[in-house]
């Protein structure tokens, strides 16, 4: 859907975890929608559960500039925690050391998956200033108190609103009863870790703050971030399920107490990715890394659409057979594309949209509107291909409706994210894996990052295209 700069944002509902129902989303500054997102902990490969939660926020974001909006999505790295300094101890080296390849090896994931970039990627060991002066605000405010051993905790009885994200009952509530892990679980409810003091276990990972050397909480580590790029309200906050307690709640309840403010106005949760009914994590041992499922010869793109067939609030069951249908579904569309693309061959410049194709389109848009039904949306596009091959079979489709039609799968495509269209478009666009490749380039020529660079054109023209630097950026020729 082309639309009109000016043009207000179509109207869009998401379920909001905060209200327990649909909202229609009403961002805080016009057109920009303004998105945390809990990025991985980097002290092992991601799996694909974990990319469940990252392929609905990149729905998420993508459906939101669809519908109009400018998108400003912030996506941190946690890579100080209790996991990632105990993998960096058993491995015996620094932790910096040990998390960059996760690092890295997510960002190639990301690209796999054809997953759009956030804005910023902050890194919590390169945010602790910030997380000290977040403390100290709520010590300002009567929130935070020392413990015997240095560190420092958060008062959840003095917040009268702590509890109010994951609906917690807190009458059984033990005062003073302390959580020193990142992780626990709800009947551990009570005063949770912002700072905790150095001791043997850390190594030499400490940094200094007014309490003496230590190192931050995991959930300061969102509040802090959060609040330095997208300001001390913004409009959503997402992450799986497993997110919202204790770690969400955690954080609204620092990010609030800090600041007297609403933190975040609505708040997505995604349901878990599971194999034979359990969820997929690292402590079950019943994951898939992406890396594994690459190896057996899946494309990125078939496991994508695993991931984003499925209702994000709904648990999603992983199969081999799921993955062996998304490629035949594939399939389907990029023949489809190829014989719209043929057929409008002689297309004049000025396409037009049949009317059968338009009430699909109608179709799409409400499901994705609706807090983004992609499985609904899938199958308006699937009865679109069904219609439009039975028009080219009976060769009833003019060639400016053929490349209309194909321009409108190009732009379901641009939240799907699936589509391979094997040749340049009838409009000369570029095929999507190409024009991925071209503006991850884009943004490693801006960061200066010339190594990538030059990776991604040596994999251009492995693609067969070739790609120039001018003035006007980058230019791209079919070798
Ligand atoms: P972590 O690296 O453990 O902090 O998790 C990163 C993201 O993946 C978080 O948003 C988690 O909620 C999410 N996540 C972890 N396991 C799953 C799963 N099996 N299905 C969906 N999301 C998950
Ligand atoms: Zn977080």
């Amino acid at each position: 859907m082309t639309k009109h700069p000016t043009a207000a944002p179509a109207p869009v509902q998401f379920y909001n975890t905060l209200v327990r129902h649909k909202e229609i989303f009403r961002s805080l500054a016009g057109r920009q929608a303004r998105i945390y997102t809990c990025g991985p902990t980097v002290y092992n490969f991601a799996h694909i559960g974990n990319f469940r939660a990252y392929t609905f926020e990149d729905i998420l974001c993508r459906t939101l500039r669809y519908a109009g909006y400018e998108v400003q999505q912030v996506m941190n790295l946690t890579d100080v925690d209790d996991k990632t300094i105990r993998g960096s101890r058993q491995a015996g080296v620094p932790l910096k050391a040990f998390t960059q390849p996760f690092v890295d090896a997510f960002f190639a994931d990301l690209r796999t998956l054809n997953i759009e970039p956030a804005a910023v990627y902050p890194a919590a060991t390169d945010h602790v200033p910030e997380m000290i002066a977040l403390i100290q605000r709520l010590f300002a405010n009567g929130l935070a108190y020392h413990s015997e051993d240095g560190s420092v905790y958060f008062k959840v009885a003095a917040l009268p609103a702590y509890g109010k994200l994951a609906h917690l009952d807190l009458s059984s509530l033990r005062t003073g009863a302390r959580v020193a892990q990142d992780e626990y679980e709800k009947e551990s409810v009570g005063d949770f870790a912002l700072w905790k003091a150095w001791d043997a276990s850390d190594g030499d990972v400490a940094w200094d703050s007014p309490w003496g050397r230590g190192r931050p909480g995991w959930h300061i580590e969102c509040s802090a971030m959060g609040m330095k790029y997208l300001g001390e309200t913004f409009d959503l906050h997402t992450g799986g399920i497993d997110n919202l307690f204790p770690h969400h709640e955690n954080e609204l309840a620092q990010s609030e107490g800090a600041t007297g403010k609403p933190f975040v106005n609505y708040w997505m949760h995604c349901a878990h990715l599971r194999v034979n009914g359990e969820k997929m994590s690292k402590s079950l041992g019943n994951f898939f890394t992406l890396r594994d499922l690459l190896a057996k010869g899946y494309a990125g793109r078939e496991l994508r659409y695993v991931l984003i067939n499925g209702h994000y609030r709904q648990p999603l069951n992983f199969t081999f057979e799921a993955v062996e249908a998304a490629r035949t579904s594939l399939a389907r569309i990029d023949e489809f594309s190829d014989r719209l693309a043929e057929a409008a061959r002689t297309a004049t410049p000025a396409p037009e949209l049949p009317e059968w194709a338009a009430a699909y389109r109608n179709l799409f848009n409400t499901a994705l509107f609706d807090d983004l039904n992609v499985p609904e949306a899938l199958a308006a596009l699937f009865a679109l291909v069904r219609e439009g091959n039975t028009a080219l079979q009976a060769t009833v489709l003019p060639p400016s409706g053929a490349a209309a039609v194909r321009a409108l799968v190009a732009d379901f495509d641009r939240v799907l994210g699936v589509v391979s269209f094997g040749r340049r478009g009838a409009n000369g666009e570029l095929p999507a894996k190409v024009a991925q490749l071209v503006e991850a380039r884009r943004i490693a020529r801006q960061t200066k990052n010339w190594a990538e660079a030059d990776r991604l054109r040596d994999e251009l023209v492995r693609l067969g295209w070739e790609v120039r630097d001018g003035k006007d950026g980058q230019k791209v020729k079919k070798l």
